[in-house]
């Protein structure tokens, strides 16, 4: 099978309060689950199985054409999970952008205005999506979207941040209140991670 399910690199209950331990447990096991066994039924006995996430999202249109939506969704669900855990790390251990990264949010117009931006894309994404911080090919940041599970690979752009804004993410904890749960999530992003990732996508 081309893909598995990556392990979290903390317990279930490490992002408390931001992200209760029962969602953690079902998004991880449960949801993230279901998008590795669609991709990889969508990919069985193909030429692509062979191929990583990354290059099956920057060649989508390379694919079959019935299978298209489906690793869209499911290959894009799977990259943007994957990447989601990784950013994210117990309140205690969260800190702040620094080095490079703090220089990118000062040229977005500074902390306060980067997180007003972040939240309101997180917030105004209609239905299920994601809200995010990418890179773009010129190597600025921006702010966006994106629908379902898009990823912001299909755009061209690197992911640097994302949250995750589908309710299987909050509703267990914040039932409708999404921009509370959007608020609570600066408390648990890995800064120091994310600053890894700007700096690894600028080379
Ligand atoms: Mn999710």
């Amino acid at each position: 099978m081309p893909f598995t399910l990556p392990k979290l690199p903390y317990d279930f209950n490490a992002l408390e309060p931001a992200i209760d331990a029962k969602t953690m447990e079902i998004h991880h096991g449960k949801h993230h689950q279901a998008y590795i066994n669609n991709a990889n039924a969508a990919l069985e006995n193909t030429e692509f199985a062979s191929w990583d996430v990354e290059k099956i999202l920057k060649n989508l249109s390379a694919l079959p054409a019935d299978k298209q939506t489906v690793l869209r969704n499911n290959a894009g669900g799977h990259a943007n999970h994957s990447f989601f855990w990784e950013t994210l790390v117990s309140p205690s251990k969260s800190g702040k952008p620094a080095g490079k990264l703090a220089a990118g949010i000062e040229a977005l117009g500074g902390w306060d205005k980067f997180k007003a931006d972040f939240s309101k894309a997180a917030l105004t994404r209609f239905g299920s999506g994601w809200g995010w911080l990418v890179l773009k090919a010129d190597k600025s940041l921006a702010i966006t979207s994106t629908a379902n599970q898009d990823s912001p690979l299909l755009e061209g752009t690197k992911p640097i941040l994302g949250i995750d804004v589908w309710e299987h993410a909050y509703y267990l904890h914040y039932q409708n209140r999404r921009a509370d749960y959007i608020e609570a999530f600066f408390s648990v992003v890995n800064w120091g991670k994310v600053g890894e990732i700007y700096e690894q996508a600028l080379k």
